[in-house]
């Protein structure tokens, strides 16, 4: 049950303490196993457009098989592997997973939506990250308009003439740049000068509270209103309801991506989802 996951998530959080130096060398021996042992899989959460009534993206979003502790939620071992270089193995995978994903629609009868990649902004600003993208879109023959990055604020705070260099280049393979949870980075305002970013995600802890009360939209009301003056997309995330949804697009804000309109799901299930969209638009204007 998702409260005993949630329990044995608190254990293996115990267990595997970060501080501590000992374990977490034996959290890096569990994670080195688990992609060993093809423990880690991706799903797919399709995000919705209101002005064009339809998907108009994807987010990747890692999944953990552990045989015997369950499913381990990402909230729980990715912070643990940003503390350690295992987080460039994983973000690798994730970006490899993807690109075969992208690469397999191309060559089939699916209109392909971009898919965005949750990537630690320390491996962002690492040395050979950019060149390690253009090698791979090479490899797998796909467009950089597919994949996009997103990334939190925390990275802004130490590496913004880093980020201008990395994410510049990211631009020119075609790689966007997401903001992700939004408001919630305790960082300046000031990278949104500076940094080329394309997209601005609010928070989920901000969605929550839109339609609540007059106090509930301020927020993000607010991010909305910055996302137009800076000419950035803005997209909410973890919409839940349709009064939410509703008072999300009366403030301006048409991109949604939540369980009121999709899980996060497989691979299988979101390809029938695109290739059934492309029928219904053929229908529609053919
Ligand atoms: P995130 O990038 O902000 O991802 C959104 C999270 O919100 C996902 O949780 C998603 O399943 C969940 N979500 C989506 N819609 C709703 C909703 O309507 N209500 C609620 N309550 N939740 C919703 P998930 O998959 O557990 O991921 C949690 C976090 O773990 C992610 O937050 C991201 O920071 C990290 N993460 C997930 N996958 C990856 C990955 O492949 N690589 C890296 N580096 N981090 C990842
Ligand atoms: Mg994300
Ligand atoms: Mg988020
Ligand atoms: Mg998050």
């Amino acid at each position: 049950s998702a409260k005993q996951n949630g329990r044995d998530n608190a254990r293996f959080y115990e267990a595997y303490m970060a501080e501590d130096v000992a374990n977490l060398f034996q959290f890096e021996q569990v994670i080195k196993e688990a992609l060993l042992k093809d423990q880690f899989s991706l799903v797919y959460q399709p995000q919705y457009d209101h002005q064009r009534q339809g998907i108009f993206g994807l987010e990747a979003l890692i999944r953990w098989h552990h045989p015997e502790r369950g499913n381990i939620s990402p909230a729980e071992f990715i912070p643990m592997a940003e503390e350690s270089n295992l987080i460039c193995q994983i973000d690798e995978f994730v970006i490899e997973e993807v690109l075969k994903c992208l690469k397999e629609w191309q060559n089939a009868d699916v209109d392909i939506v971009p898919i965005a990649v949750n990537i630690s902004g320390r491996h962002m600003v690492s040395v050979g990250f950019v060149d390690y993208i253009e090698q791979k879109l090479t490899e797998y023959n796909v467009s950089g308009r597919w994949l996009k990055i997103e990334i939190t604020e925390g990275v802004f705070i130490h590496d913004v003439s880093q980020c201008v260099d990395i994410m510049s280049a990211l631009n020119a393979l075609g790689v966007e740049i997401s903001v992700d949870d939004f408001g919630t980075g305790y960082s300046s305002l000031n990278y949104l000068k500076t940094l080329p970013l394309d997209i601005l995600k609010i928070d989920q802890s901000f969605v929550r509270e839109c339609g609540d009360s007059a106090e509930g939209d301020k927020i993000c009301e607010a991010i909305i209103q910055l996302a137009n003056n800076l000419d950035l997309q803005v997209i909410a995330e973890g919409v839940e309801t349709e009064l939410q949804a509703t008072v999300l697009q009366q403030l301006g804000c048409h991109l949604h991506q939540g369980y009121y309109y999709f899980m996060p799901e497989t691979k299988e299930s979101v390809s029938d989802r695109l290739r059934q969209q492309t029928h219904n638009k053929a229908l529609k204007h053919g």
